[in-house]
């Protein structure tokens, strides 16, 4: 059986994840309160919705009870991230991972509720160091 995704944000982050778990033919639900990225996004993922995602109501309308995993992809928002936390966490959801902007808000999002909090940036350089380092020992 497909798993079905929910994916709020849909910046280059978020647009990234929705765009490449289409590709592997997951279920994807799209939100953003963006009308623009929703146009960008209607054919990509299986359904894209306009809808601000600090909105209890309007998520349970959408039957974000009935996916298995949500990923809350906005950034700048601080205080956008951290309500819709609370509001999954509060319904329920199995898995909800957030990315975080800084430690502050990571060490927030763990507190309330959410299961993996991510860091593009800081993550993948990490991972980019990394990769130099082992291409290094095996020039040697
Ligand atoms: P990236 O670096 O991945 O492009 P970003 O850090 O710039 O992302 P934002 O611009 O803050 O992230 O947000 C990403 C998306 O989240 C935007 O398309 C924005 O419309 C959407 N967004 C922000 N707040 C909400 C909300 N409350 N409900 C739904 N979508 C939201």
């Amino acid at each position: 059986m497909k798993r079905e995704f929910a994916v709020i944000g849909l910046g280059r982050f978020g647009g990234s994840i929705c765009e490449e778990l289409s590709m592997e033919g997951m279920k994807v639900l799209a939100i953003d309160k963006n009308e623009h990225k929703i146009n960008e996004y209607k054919n990509i993922a299986s359904h894209a919705v306009i809808a601000d995602s600090t909105d209890e109501h309007a998520l349970k309308e959408l039957g974000i009870k009935n996916i298995d995993h949500v990923i809350v992809a906005i950034g700048d928002n601080i205080q956008a991230s951290i309500l819709t936390t609370v509001i999954l966490a509060d319904l329920g959801i199995k898995k909800i991972t957030v990315k975080a902007q800084s430690d502050y808000h990571e060490k927030i999002l763990n507190k309330i509720g959410a299961h993996h909090v991510v860091h593009p940036e800081r993550d993948m350089g990490k991972r980019i160091a990394h990769s130099l380092i082992s291409s290094n020992i095996l020039d040697y």
